[in-house]
């Protein structure tokens, strides 16, 4: 049998750690938290901050809400005050749309047969952002022909329902998250949608007017989170997006879960490497400046300017390193 410094020494240098842990071989949650921290560089603080240094986790006595991040309760509540959230449509891409709220993220992927929806906030946003978004933009919600949930937390999914009733839009999810959405009162804020397609371990291609965004099972903040990988054009030129589905540790504080999270973190760093993805994208504002950017894709560029949320292949790749990272010092300091 290996021994479990060897196993650990193994461990690290496979999530991609350069620094002092893999060098003395000696993995501590301290020294992968540094590691995590040389991976996140300047481009990451705020989610290293959140997930590496006292993350949440729902042993944890649950905050009051609302608060960014948060598990969302299943119920109807009150709509918090509109300045709070709301946030003008962008068009960011030349396919891709920002219809999302200052807090939470939904984009419009659009191809030549219709439109993919990716996440879809709060029930009291999914009017006034995804469908009044789409028209200011000019563009048409009957046009949704797919709505992909990252994963089954209110902030992202209480809108799915009513563009799947209203517009027959196609939901899919992952499986396991099927299972828990499919629990929720018909009272449940937003209301259920019924079971469309449900993504497995295997993971799924969906393919529209030619645009097929590789749909990639991340397990980790739910059963059933989906992370995925598309394609996009900025002035005509191609670029491929990885947007990761679940960020924060607010489940269960058990070491099997944080393992989970880890191996989902190492297969996506594979999947937008293999991709040569050089945009990050998440569905919290917080992490990836959803808001920020698509206000700054407005601008004039200078000639090669870069667009504002494109970086480069090794980058993105330090993104699931550092939340893998993160993950594997949380389940380290449990033993
Ligand atoms: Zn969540």
């Amino acid at each position: 049998m290996r021994s479990p410094l060897l196993v650990l020494t193994a461990l690290v240098s496979s999530l991609g750690a350069t620094g002092a842990a893999a060098q003395s071989g000696a993995a501590t949650p301290e020294s992968l938290v540094a590691a995590a921290k040389r991976a996140a560089g300047l481009d990451y603080q705020g989610t290293f901050t959140r997930i590496c240094v006292a993350p949440d986790n729902s042993n944890v006595a649950p905050r009051p809400q609302p608060t960014a991040g948060a598990a969302p309760p299943a119920v109807a509540r009150a709509a918090p005050d509109r300045a709070t959230w709301y946030a003008q449509p962008y068009k960011v891409f030349d396919d891709l749309y920002f219809i999302g709220t200052q807090i939470h993220s939904s984009w419009a992927l659009v191809t030549t047969q219709g439109i993919i929806v990716i996440d879809t906030l709060f029930d009291y946003a999914v009017e006034p952002e995804i469908v009044d978004g789409l028209t200011k933009l000019g563009l048409d919600p009957r046009n949704i022909k797919y709505v992909l949930i990252s994963h089954a937390h209110g902030d992202h999914d209480q809108g799915a329902a009513l563009l799947q009733s209203r517009y027959g839009a196609k939901v899919v999810m992952g499986a396991a998250d099927w299972e828990a959405t499919l629990t929720r009162p018909a009272t449940a804020a937003g209301g259920v949608p019924k079971r469309d397609v449900a993504v497995g371990p295997e993971g799924y291609k969906l393919t529209l007017g030619g645009t097929t965004v590789d749909v990639i099972a991340t397990p980790g903040h739910t059963p059933g989170t989906l992370s995925f990988v598309f394609p996009v054009k900025d002035r005509g030129r191609a670029l491929t997006v990885a947007y990761s589905g679940g960020t924060a540790f607010n489940f269960p504080r058990v070491a099997d879960n944080f393992a989970i999270y880890r191996d989902s973190a190492r297969k996506m760093g594979e999947a937008v490497g293999r991709a040569g993805a050089t945009v990050l994208m998440t569905n919290h504002t917080e992490f990836d400046r959803a808001w920020d950017r698509a206000r700054l894709a407005q601008l004039p560029r200078a000639a090669g300017e870069k667009h504002p949320y494109e970086t480069d292949a090794a980058t993105v790749k330090r993104y699931f390193e550092m939340t893998g990272l993160c993950a594997e010092s949380q389940r380290l300091s449990m033993n």
